[in-house]
């Protein structure tokens, strides 16, 4: 096997380390991805850590040396890491480190370190790389000390092949004991084996492998054997112990590789007169009369080691050492070897003379002969050599090598800067700008420099200009650009055109340039842009650590702006390395000077504050700070990751979002403007001091509210009281016995199970509380007797949300060897799915909360008075199979079992209940608005808020950080619109626009219902947005909640009228079913209420408790099923006369796409056809289906409740002929259609009426700006001068509708401007849908929305590679099996189970006709891209003609097809061969 040097050694490090750090470019080298490879065939995982090169590799030392685990740390030898790493690294001489240092042919910079280690060891071949990899590895271990390993990038070897070590001799090699010493040296005298090796004394001189090795003392002829032995007496003893650690290691590893490892090597003859020592790549080459010694053993080295090898007559030395540059006068193997002759009597001392050697490839083995007879034969005065070789190679190459690259998250910055400041933008420290002076150019101080030459220059230029417009001569054009350039040159919006006019002017001035003052003015013509300056500070390409180019930017006064991005991640915020990297810190030093404008950013949580804060950095005539957040571990990092990390920052106020700009006080303007919600106490304490907060704090008390507030209240020491109270009450009912129960529950069942023991045990004469796990305190348990504990399960088996905390105790009691729970009793009941992880390695999930929560309180000292019961999703009663045979055994051993209980239990309060109770949707809303204290809404409003299109969510991303701090989550409303058949005006539009900046998160959405909704609006905007709704004609009413939801129906862009025709009957059916409740506009629109409550609200078609669940209708026009028109309770597919009029309807029931993970009671269903009837008739099949659904559906079981469920009880023909009797005639037969399709239809069109229509692709419906499209703007821009319409799609997309001709090249130039005629996406991405998920959706397991795009770029690349580019495969994914995306229609799809694990599905039917099925029960990303990759190349090689991917993987066998939902679980897991082996 041929490898690198540096292959080799990376493999070693990854066999040998608990952790691996690299320095390297990432662009230059590729190591990180090749380390990524080697390490996936490797069984040894370390932790790694790739780190900037500009990033300060010392700081890694502390944060990962480890007293038990090898670090290994790999880096170029380049001179600002090393003189970085150099204080550091000697703190850590100690410790357990390895620091493989790459070398080109130059040690210069790597012996640098060379003091700050008690071990340097030198490779100069591959092999040696290798084997000295792991000797160092080897030697770290055992002698607890930092070793460096300097290895050539390009060795120089006599052998073609590395002789690599298998991994697990090598991981074997490094968990077994040391030989001992004496072992070693028994080794050595006996000759066998030596492990010094010293010399070979070999009569050919070349080396040999181990089989011709002699005893070096057997055929010295060296310094005598007493003298050398004083040597050894004199010598420093430390450096002894050291020789004898590396001697051991030496020897150990020379077992091993069955080659040895010497300190020193030796070629030649032993009686001869010169020796040549050699640091670096020197061929060998066999000399009459000198020997050559190549030194391995950098640190120590012993003079006796040296003197070992001098033969008796040597006269001559000459040291060779590998430096291009070196800056003191003696280099540091030479000073050894001086040190090492001075201990020889004068008489007998050879004359040591010094040469530097080259880069390798500069000289051949035959230069070197030539070289070292010329030293040999001259005289004495005359051996003062020149290098061998050219050191020029290296030195340049590395300067070019010094040119860091910008990481790729980094540059979002560059683009926000170019894209704003365009040609005026100079980043003055850019590193593609300075290759010739290196990486010195991109440092902070450096540009600071050059910033302000510019700003000298451009004052010289005025100067000049002034001058020159005075003088007589000058031609009256010249002197009018001029003049004018002099009134604008500071003017940013006028500057531009008056620069363009005077480099027009100067085009032409020729002869003038004879005048000196012009010829000078014309030299610095690149001068009259009025630039906006720019200096990155980056930990990646221009690291300032001790911020001194920012001290002399602020007092220099100038007016230069410097962005400072600061990478560190919020999750390693408390990394010791970190705590000199507080960049957010600079703000507060920055503010304390009075005129220095500074603002806090982050791209990933406020794109337009980032615009807001560099457009007024650069308008501020002065030094200006923007601290830009960007945390990011490596380039791997997804923006996902780099997204939530921000959200934590920010939310936190880790990271707070400010602009302080002092020239708004000129203008009596508050200076400070807070742009997130959390600030930290240090700039809270700064803001404190400033005259400025008191007086918005007088002026703005709401604003100054929540500048000094943090979001949400703090939940724990309400908790904390209420738990206290319960065990005083308790304390006081001694009679009765006390039993504490609590539950961990996400969906809610192990919430409602506890509260039903805790009434059950009430009524059996116990003193019951009940209460979440996280409420109580490990204390609280510990003083109690008796305690049941009833859990679910949540992601990959760990405890539901409100049990995390409490369990967390219960590790860090056991972490500390505690055992509070000596007293307690206690019994546990769990709750799980068997089926949920059908792979046998994943079965151990199944219930492993409960598990593990038992053996954790029994490990605390607890003793069960019940087993552990694990109820299962799958036993034919649910969980409640197992809890039946639980609870007996509780009152029996509470000794209350034989108690009888009088009273019937109350019954469980359930939505219906509270619907009913609601007051016709009321609740109380009102209240709760009004209620200043609170912000999460109450579980009953929570269920009537829905009705009027309000949600209450959280940001699921900062949830768990929130809840460790014991804050309440950051709750916040999504808000769903009211739109029929998806059409709005651009009016309208505008209207939402504002809505989500003013109100929202600056976003919005297109669902998969053809409406908008709004995410992040908080509580006290809530009234505000719905108003704003309102006045633009459209409502949230039903948006959501157990009613008729937004009716949908087809894009269809050319049929205009036929739109119409179907939009009205869409229009018409929403109007009709909207509530008859005036409770809507008393909560949000302030009307009172009617007749004051003397009118009774009254519900024709929903009466009092409204349907038993939502209840959807979808209207399609063939031959695009773009509604998917089977997925809905009811869907009408429009028959079309032929006059192009719509005739009637093909009526379809029973459509959904809800289902839960493991209840196979659940499943996804497609509408039935009942025949077909006219467009009237049509109206009355709404109200019958409607009202027989409402009499009729299941109000007891929510997951058995729509319409579909219905239908399949009481069985289909029944229904329908229950639905044909309540109407009193039957439906026709069905009429013959046809669909094609169920995607959009991207691109132009025109209306029979002559309008055109643009249908743009919006990926998965999200309207907002970005750093790659300013879709929103753009939006924004369009609706301004759209004269039609909007039509939303129902898979989120957006077609622009109506335009009439006259306003098409307008149309077309905006969306050419912003990009939103770009449709050359692939068929795959065209074709994809996703829902929205996390971080809003409240039940999200996976994501959803953030995470399809970047599944699509791989999935794309494999279409590519079999040509499958533009072909359209449906794809579709969602968060949670709730289906909002329709998923169970997609050709492949994915519904999340944990986070980043999904159920595959595959085969549904390219129109929407049919449903697909299960392939693959859980599966993440890797094995998606591993099931796809063969099965897209088999679809490319072996598909018919037009045949689309769902109806391949059917006739080629991959799963069965689906022929109705209740068999959408027949054949599960595959087909065949394709059959998943866990359920094979
Ligand atoms: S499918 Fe689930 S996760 Fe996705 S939006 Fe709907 S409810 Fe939320």
């Amino acid at each position: 096997m041929t490898s690198s040097a540096r292959t080799v050694v990376s493999r070693i490090a990854i066999q040998c380390s608990g952790t691996v750090v690299s320095c390297h470019h990432a662009q230059e080298i590729q190591f990180p991805y090749k380390y990524g490879d080697l390490s996936r065939r490797m069984s040894n995982e370390p932790d790694f850590r790739f780190i900037p090169k500009a990033d300060d590799p010392g700081s890694y030392l502390a944060r990962f040396s480890k007293p038990d685990k090898l670090l290994s740390v790999m880096m170029p030898a380049d001179a600002g890491s090393i003189i970085r790493l150099l204080p550091e690294l000697s703190k850590h001489s100690n410790s357990l480190i390895v620091l493989h240092v790459e070398v080109d042919g130059d040690l210069s910079e790597a012996l640098v370190l060379r003091s700050a280690a008690l071990y340097v060891i030198y490779s100069a071949r591959n092999q040696d790389a290798h084997d000295n990899s792991l000797l160092a590895s080897k030697l770290a271990l055992q002698e607890k000390k930092a070793v460096i390993h300097i290895y050539e990038r390009e060795g120089i070897d006599d052998v073609n092949e590395i002789d690599e070590l298998p991994e697990e001799e090598v991981r074997h090699f490094m968990s077994s004991e040391p030989a001992s010493l004496a072992e070693a040296h028994i080794q050595k005298s006996t000759g066998s084996i030596n492990a010094n090796g010293y010399t070979n004394g070999t009569s050919n001189g070349v080396r040999d492998r181990v089989s011709g090795i002699v005893n070096s003392k057997q055929n010295r002829k060296s310094i005598e054997c007493d003298e050398f032995s004083s040597f050894l007496e004199e010598e420093n003893p430390a450096n002894s112990l050291l020789h004898m650690g590396y001697d051991l290691a030496s020897s150990t590893t020379t077992t091993l590789t069955k080659r040895l490892s010497p300190p020193l090597t030796s070629w030649g003859h032993s009686d001869a007169h010169t020796v040549i020592f050699v640091l670096g790549q020197c061929p060998i080459v066999n000399i009459e009369g000198a020997k050559l010694i190549r030194i391995s053993l950098v640190n120590p080295i012993n003079p006796s080691t040296i003197l070992q090898f001098l033969p008796q007559d040597v006269r001559h030395i000459l040291v060779l050492e590998q430096l291009s540059h070196w800056n003191l006068q003696w280099t540091p193997l030479y000073l050894d070897v001086m040190g090492a002759v001075q201990l020889l009597e004068e008489a007998r001392r050879p004359t040591v003379h010094s040469t530097l050697l080259g880069h390798q490839s500069s000289y051949s083995p035959s230069d070197t002969r030539r070289f070292l007879e010329h030293f040999m034969s001259s005289s004495k005065q005359d051996r003062s050599f020149a290098r061998l070789g050219k050191s020029s190679n290296a030195l340049e190459r590395s300067l070019e090598n010094e040119v860091p690259p910008i990481p790729p998250h980094e540059s979002s910055y560059m683009k926000i800067l170019t894209h704003l400041f365009e040609r005026r933008l100079e980043i003055i420290n850019f590193p593609e700008l300075h290759c010739s002076p290196g990486s010195i150019a991109s440092s902070p101080e450096f540009a600071l420099g050059r910033a302000r030459r510019r700003l000298e220059e451009r004052a010289e230029l005025t100067r000049l200009v002034k001058e020159i417009v005075q003088e007589k001569n000058v031609s009256t054009d010249l002197h009018a650009v001029l003049s004018k350039w002099l009134l604008v040159k500071d003017d940013i919006s006028q500057c531009e055109r008056a620069c363009l006019d005077v480099l027009k002017a100067l085009e032409n001035i020729g002869s003038l340039l004879s005048s000196p003052i012009i010829s000078s003015m014309f030299s610095l013509r690149s001068h009259l842009r009025f630039k906006s300056y720019w200096i990155i500070g980056s930990d990646a390409w221009s690291y300032d650590l001790g911020s001194s180019g920012l001290h002399h930017l602020i007092s220099s006064g100038l007016n230069i702006n410097i962005l400072i991005v600061d990478s560190v991640p919020y999750s390693s915020r408390n990394n010791p390395m970190n705590a000199t990297k507080r960049k957010r810190d600079i703000g507060l030093y920055a503010m304390n000077h009075a005129d220095v404008y500074v603002a806090s950013v982050a791209v990933f949580s406020s794109y337009t504050q980032v615009l807001q804060a560099l457009v007024e950095a650069d308008k501020f005539n002065g030094p200006s700070i923007v601290l830009a957040y960007l945390p990011y571990k490596s380039e791997d990092t997804t923006a996902l990751e780099v997204l939530k990390e921000t959200k934590l920052a920010v939310d936190s106020g880790h990271w707070p979002l400010y602009r302080w700009n002092p020239s708004t006080e000129h203008a009596s303007k508050e200076p400070f403007s807070l742009d997130s919600d959390s600030v930290k106490q240090e700039l809270r304490d700064f803001l404190d001091r400033q005259n400025h907060l008191s007086q918005l704090t007088r002026s703005e008390a709401q604003f100054a509210a929540e500048l000094v507030g943090s979001l949400g209240e703090s939940i724990q020491e309400v908790r904390r009281q209420r738990a206290k109270q319960v065990y005083h009450d308790l304390l006081k009912n001694m009679s009765a016995v006390p039993l504490l129960i609590l539950y961990a529950s996400d969906g809610g069942g192990a919430e409602k199970k506890a509260k039903r023991l805790d009434t059950r045990g009430k009524a059996r004469g116990l003193d019951t509380m009940v209460s979440a796990m996280d409420v109580v305190s490990i204390e609280d348990v510990a003083e109690r007797d008796y305690v049941v504990f009833i859990t679910s399960v949540a992601g990959q088996g760990e405890s539901p949300q409100n049990g995390r905390k409490f369990v967390k105790a219960l590790n860090s009691a056991i972490a500390k060897k505690e055992r509070p729970f000596s007293h307690l009793k206690y019994a546990v009941f769990g709750m799980g799915d068997s089926h949920y992880w059908p792979r046998p390695e994943d079965a151990h999930y199944y219930n492993k909360a409960s598990k593990d929560l038992d053996a954790r309180l029994e490990h605390l000292g607890g003793e069960r008075f019940v087993e552990l019961r694990l109820g299962d999703d799958q036993d034919e009663d649910g969980s409640e199979t197992g809890y039946k045979l639980w609870e007996p055994l509780l009152w029996k051993a509470l000794g209350v079992d034989t108690i009888e209980v009088q009273e019937a239990e109350p019954e469980p309060i359930t939505i219906e209940h509270m619907k009913m109770a609601s007051n016709y949707l009321r609740g109380t809303i009102s209240e709760w608005l009004e209620d200043k204290n609170t912000i999460a809404i109450s579980p009953s409003d929570l269920q009537v808020a829905k009705f009027h299109g309000v949600y209450q969510q959280d940001d699921r991303d900062i949830r768990d950080d929130r809840q460790a701090q014991g804050i309440d989550p950051a709750y916040a409303f999504m808000i769903r619109v009211r739109m029929p058949a998806g059409v709005c005006t651009p009016t309208q539009w505008l209207v939402f626009d504002r809505i989500a900046d003013e109100y929202g998160n600056g976003t919005f959405k297109v669902t998969t219902r053809q409406t908008f909704q709004f995410h992040g609006v908080i509580k006290r905007h809530l009234k505000s947005t719905i108003q704003a709704i309102n006045k633009s004609l459209l409502d949230t009413l039903v948006a959501c909640g157990d009613a008729i939801r937004n009716i949908l129906c087809s894009a269809i862009p050319s049929k205009s009228k036929l739109h119409s025709q179907v939009y009205e009957f869409a229009k018409v059916l929403s109007d009709k079913y909207l509530p008859n409740t005036t409770a809507y506009h008393e909560i949000w629109l302030d009307k009172k209420m009617v007749a004051g409550q003397a009118v009774q609200d009254f519900e024709p078609f929903y009466g009092k408790d409204y349907l038993p669940r939502k209840f959807k209708i979808a209207i399609a026009v063939p031959p695009t099923n773009d509604v998917d028109v089977y997925a809905h309770d009811l869907g009408f597919v429009a028959i079309v006369n032929v006059d192009g009029n719509l005739d009637g309807f093909n009526v379809y029931a029973g459509g959904g796409m809800g289902m839960t993970h493991g209840n196979k009671k659940t499943y996804p269903r497609l509408g039935s056809i009942l025949g077909s009837c006219s467009i009237e008739q049509a109206h009355v099949v709404v109200d019958t289906i409607m009202l027989f659904q409402r009499d009729n559906g299941s109000r007891a079981d929510r997951k058995n409740a729509r319409l579909m469920y219905t239908i399949d009880r009481i069985g289909l023909e029944k229904f329908k002929a229950e639905i044909e009797n309540m109407l009193g005639w039957s439906f026709l037969p069905a009429r013959p259609y046809a669909f094609d399709r169920n995607i959009d239809d991207y691109g132009w069109s025109q209306n029979e009426n002559g309008k055109h229509n643009f249908m743009m692709f919006i990926e998965n419906g999200r309207i907002q700006d970005t750093l790659d499209h300013d879709f929103k703007t753009a939006l924004r821009e369009i609706a301004k001068v759209h004269q039609g319409t909007f039509r939303l799609t129902a898979n989120q997309h957006l077609m622009l509708a109506d335009i009439p001709s006259e306003e098409v090249a307008g149309i077309k130039t905006l969306l050419e401007k912003y990009k939103l005629d770009e449709l050359n996406y692939s068929g795959l991405r065209l074709s994809s849908s996703a829902c929205v998920s996390f971080p809003t959706c409240g039940l999200a397991m996976a994501e959803s929305e953030r995470y399809l795009p970047i599944l699509i770029n791989k999935v794309e690349a494999i279409c590519e590679e079999n040509g499958l580019r533009n072909d359209s495969i449906v794809m579709r994914m969602s968060g949670c099996p709730n289906g909002c995306s329709r998923p169970y229609l997609g050709e492949v799809a994915f519904v999340g189970k944990a986070p980043g694990t999904y159920l595959m599905l595959l085969g549904g039917g390219y129109y929407g006709q049919r449903l697909n099925k299960i392939f693959r029960e859980t599966v993440t990303e890797r094995e998606i891209l591993s099931i796809l990759r063969p099965m897209i190349k088999h679809y490319a090689l072996e598909r018919q003609v037009g045949e689309h991917f769902g109806d391949f993987v059917l006739r080629t066998g991959y799963v069965l097809p689906t022929t109705e939902g209740k068999a959408w679980y027949e054949g599960t897991g595959g087909l065949g061969k394709y059959r998943e082996i866990s359920v094979a």
